[in-house]
């Protein structure tokens, strides 16, 4: 079984590895903001009280979490493992996890924390750009996910755009806030030995993930 807890700043390439590490395992790729947001959309008095959470940009309750988690690990389509994203975010999430593998006898899996220089992560940023018609995404920084033609969309050949969605001062906040809080994160996985970090530097996309299968299959 591969469960999988993706650790990530912004722009580290979270989004493309989970797509290439569920495709090639075939397991889900689980995010817990996805997760709240579809409690959200069922209308219910829990939906309602996690959207008031949310709007407000706090943390949902870990006991609400907890349970959202537990009945999505334990569906038919995780039996092979899965990758989460957002989760754990804090210390506490992580000992609440622990415990829930224990006592539903899985694996304690891996940590893949991908670590990226702060201003790397920004020129990378700047450089996203997307097609406003299909939502394929590319980056002009990273060699194998640069469009074939310049400007036009592989998939469907319309005229691709910026994704300006993050202003410099914006992102740093981002960047550092995120850091700063998954820090302890880091340490306590690392002590528990099931912490693996990849430089992401200027490598592809590609060589990265053979980074991360080396991780998978030992
Ligand atoms: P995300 O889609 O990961 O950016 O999450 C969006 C929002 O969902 C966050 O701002 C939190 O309010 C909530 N959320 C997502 N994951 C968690 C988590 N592990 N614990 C508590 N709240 C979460």
């Amino acid at each position: 079984m591969k469960n999988i807890i993706f650790i990530a700043p912004p722009a580290a390439g979270k989004g493309t590895q989970s797509k290439l590490v569920s495709e090639a395992y075939n397991i889900p790729h689980i995010s817990t903001g996805d997760l709240l947001r579809d409690e959200i959309a069922k209308g219910e008095a829990l939906g309602i009280s996690i959207k008031e959470d949310m709007e407000k940009g706090n943390l949902v309750s870990d006991e609400v979490i907890t349970t959202l988690l537990r009945n999505r690990i334990t569906s038919p389509d995780c039996q092979n493992g899965y990758i989460l994203d957002g989760y754990p975010r804090n210390i506490n999430q992580a000992k609440i996890y622990n415990q829930l593998l224990d006592e539903l006898n899985y694996d304690k899996g891996v940590v893949i924390f991908f670590d990226i220089d702060r201003d790397l992560a920004l020129k990378r940023t700047i450089s996203r750009i997307i097609c406003p018609n299909c939502g394929s995404s590319y980056n002009l920084l990273v060699a194998d996910l640069k469009p074939k033609e310049d400007n036009i969309c592989d998939r469907c050949h319309h005229q691709l755009k910026t994704r300006s969605d993050d202003t410099e001062e914006v992102f740093i906040h981002r960047f550092d806030t995120y850091i700063n809080s998954t820090k302890e994160l880091i340490d306590y996985y690392n002590e528990l030995g099931l912490l693996h970090k990849i430089e992401v530097g200027t490598k592809s996309a590609n060589e990265i993930f053979e980074e991360v299968k080396k991780v998978l299959n030992d």
